[in-house]
């Protein structure tokens, strides 16, 4: 047993420091494909039943290898969360986004606000507000067109400095969001602590809705408890009318998903948002 230990030890040492290696070149990798313009985004529409339109959009990255094709941000954000590469991400994101809003708002597009999604750890970094206060300005863009979605993960780390930080995005009139709501942690307590604006309902959750009376019940339970805390929801994922339908009866109103809107070219969505206005 005890060889048989030393010998799990080694393999872990070699493993680790395989990944180690790999960490490093993929490093290499991410900036070279942020110098070589190998990133993009697409906009995914979201929709306001009680409105009857699009009423925002989340910003996804999309990367586009030379020699390996398209990459899916599932693959390589969460290794880039693991190196501080993924802030040249998020300030890519962000960037592109606030060009994007600038350039609706000088074609009279009547813009909804953009959700980016921001790694936690990211947020929580020294300068981040001060440098979205920036970027606002730099583009002439107000807050409120602006939205921030972070995962669960980043509430555990220290709750004080998440309220300072997220009190300080608010007043610049940024929401912030709940991302995959619900797979995190298991605490809540954060909720009744943080200056939150919107929970979304993961795709999980969504997917068993309408299957049976026992599925329904994770969605009602985040919509009733959205609703207690005075906090909009969102339901992702969203396929089938029958979701939208069940979704709605559960007073849920907000939905993403294939069903009504894929990712989109950012063209593709300026074009629109000026039907949605000439409707
Ligand atoms: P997410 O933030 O939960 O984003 C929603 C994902 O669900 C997107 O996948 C979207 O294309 C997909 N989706 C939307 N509607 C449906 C639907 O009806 N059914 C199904 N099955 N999927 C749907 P995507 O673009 O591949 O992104 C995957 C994840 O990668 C995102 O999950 C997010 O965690 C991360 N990600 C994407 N873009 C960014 C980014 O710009 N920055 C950061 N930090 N992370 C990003
Ligand atoms: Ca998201
Ligand atoms: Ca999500
Ligand atoms: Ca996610």
């Amino acid at each position: 047993a005890k060889q048989n230990g030393r010998d799990n030890a080694r393999f872990y040492e070699a493993y680790m420091a395989e990944d180690v290696a790999n960490l490093f070149q993929f490093e290499q990798v991410i900036k070279e494909a942020l110098l070589k313009d190998q990133f993009s985004l697409v906009y995914q529409p979201q929709y306001d039943h009680q409105r009857q339109g699009i009423f925002g959009l989340e910003a996804l990255i999309r990367w586009h290898h030379p020699e390996r094709g398209n990459i899916s941000p599932a693959e390589f954000i969460p290794m880039a969360e693991e190196s501080n590469l993924i802030c040249q991400i998020d300030e890519f994101v962000i960037e592109e986004v606030l060009k994007c809003l600038k350039e609706w708002q000088n074609a009279d597009v009547d813009i909804v606000p953009i959700a980016v999604n921001i790694s936690g750890r990211h947020m929580v970094s020294v300068g981040f507000v001060d440098y979205i206060e920036q970027k606002l300005t730099e583009y002439n863009v107000s807050g409120r067109w602006l939205k921030i979605e972070i995962t669960e993960g980043v509430f555990i780390h220290d709750v004080s400095q998440c309220v300072d930080i997220m009190s300080a995005l608010n007043a610049l009139g940024v929401e912030i969001s709940v991302d995959d709501f619900g797979t995190g942690y298991s605490s809540l307590n954060y909720l009744k602590t943080l200056p939150l604006d919107i929970l979304k309902i993961d795709q999980s959750f969504v997917r068993e809705c309408g299957d049976s009376a026992e599925g329904d019940k994770i969605c009602e339970a985040i919509i009733q408890l959205a609703n207690n805390l005075d906090l909009q929801v969102i339901a992702e994922g969203v396929e089938t009318e029958l979701q939208a339908t069940v979704l709605q009866q559960l007073g849920c109103h907000l939905h993403q998903g294939y069903y009504y809107f894929m990712p989109e070219t950012k063209e593709s969505v300026s074009d629109r948002l000026r039907q949605q206005t000439h409707n």
